[in-house]
């Protein structure tokens, strides 16, 4: 059992005051708070040993190296990753995916081949295919949902053909906290040959991941929603593939040898990692990560799987309300609709009650459209949140009602 008050206390934010009110923050599926370790090790590396890494000699640079690689290692053992340079450091999952598309992508896919996302996606996982597609004449295909807010698999596997090269599906929607079956999803897309990648942004902190056991051939993640730093993220890929892949960016550490006449370039993982990293950022990961893993992958989903219970049959009391994403392998997401009041407005009053949630249509657009429906307002929970702000939601949306219908 976690002891959620002691949890609290590990997240200075919580105790801030916004209009008079003691904070109520639900806009976890945006970007969840940073407990006290992440934020000591961003002070502790800028106030003890802040230098660059990799090509120093002295010992500043050399501290800052080995913490930083510290991560990568911590990385490999979250993912259960077989190889420490199968962990590439991004600056977030749009950074991930991006590189994906514009090496993998440019280097392997052309006219005619197909790429498969769903409905479901976030714009960074829809957008860096289109633009793939619109350069190599690529075909962009898409796996309709159920009213619930699932995919149809029996689409999916109707749309799977020899031209089918990736399939590129989100773990967990951000809008509506559906799971998606992934592990079907890759074995039946690398059963025509194709490579998958899956979004991990809202996974990570609710389900235990373990690359070698899923057999994706790319993972991709942002850390800031893992009680992480801000633009901060991980590629995972396996080794082959990305020995095989042209880097993304050029510039510093990612080379061997420079000359005008030819450059080659850096083993994995530091290939496609050119430039000054963020470094504080990624040395923060690590105490992120033991964080979560010091509370349990499984105790976390347990509690939140309770206020996701809860929290469900509160909302449901409320007249003129309706959950929108009702599947049946969901994460603590609750997004609604309130009849007749827009979603920005119920945003805007449950803030004037120090309540955060997340309003509009959430980087998923094309989702919203096949609702039906302009946006949702979304409360989605963290292992620090409670059933007593659950409760103070609710008296929000009965005032909401009250003001606006
Ligand atoms: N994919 C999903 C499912 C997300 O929820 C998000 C962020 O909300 C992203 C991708 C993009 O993540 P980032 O903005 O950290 O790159």
């Amino acid at each position: 059992m976690l002891d959620i008050q002691k949890i609290r206390q590990d997240f200075p934010i919580l105790n801030e005051v916004v209009h008079g009110k003691s904070l109520v923050y639900f806009d976890n599926a945006a970007t969840t708070q940073k407990p006290l370790p992440v934020l000591e090790a961003l002070a502790n590396y800028y106030g003890h040993y802040n230098a660059n890494i990799h090509r120093g000699i002295h010992f500043l640079a050399e501290k800052a190296t080995s913490a930083f690689e510290a991560s990568r290692h911590k990385i490999q053992t979250f993912l259960n990753a077989s190889r420490v340079e199968e962990i590439i450091f991004t600056y977030g999952t749009t950074d991930g995916i991006n590189l994906v598309a514009q090496s993998y992508g440019r280097t392997f896919l052309k006219e005619g081949d197909e790429i498969i996302i769903s409905t479901l996606e976030h714009h960074s996982n829809i957008v860096p295919w289109q633009m793939l597609c619109e350069e190599k004449g690529c075909v962009l295909r898409v796996i309709p949902i159920n009213d619930a807010g699932e995919l149809l698999m029996d689409e999916f596997e109707k749309m799977l053909s020899e031209r089918t090269k990736l399939v590129s599906v989100v773990h967990v929607s951000n809008a509506l906290g559906t799971i998606n079956p992934v592990a079907e999803i890759i074995k039946k897309a690398h059963e025509v040959g194709a490579k998958v990648l899956i979004d991990g942004a809202q996974a990570t902190s609710h389900i235990d991941i373990d690359v070698q056991a899923l057999d994706c051939d790319f993972y991709v993640f942002s850390l800031h929603k893992l009680y992480g730093p801000t633009g901060m993220g991980v590629l995972y890929g396996k080794t082959d593939i990305l020995n095989a892949m042209p880097p993304y960016r050029g510039g510093g550490e990612m080379i061997k040898e420079v000359t005008f006449e030819k450059t080659t370039y850096n083993d994995l993982p530091y290939k496609f990692e050119a430039g000054t990293p963020n470094i504080a950022d990624v040395v923060a990961t690590k105490m992120a990560v033991e964080y979560v893993e010091a509370l349990g992958k499984q105790a976390i989903a347990d509690y939140e799987h309770e206020l996701l219970v809860y929290g469900t049959d509160a909302l449901q009391s409320i007249e003129g309300l309706r959950i929108v994403g009702t599947a049946k392998e969901k994460v603590s997401v609750l997004s609604f609709v309130m009849e007749g009041i827009h979603p920005q407005d119920i945003g805007v009053i449950l803030d004037q009650q120090g309540i955060a949630v997340r309003t509009g249509h959430h980087c998923t657009q094309p989702l919203m459209k096949r609702l039906g429906i302009v946006g949702t307002s979304r409360a989605s929970f963290a292992v620090y949140n409670t059933k007593e702000e659950i409760d103070k939601l609710v008296v929000g949306l009965e005032r909401v009602k009250k003001m606006l219908s």
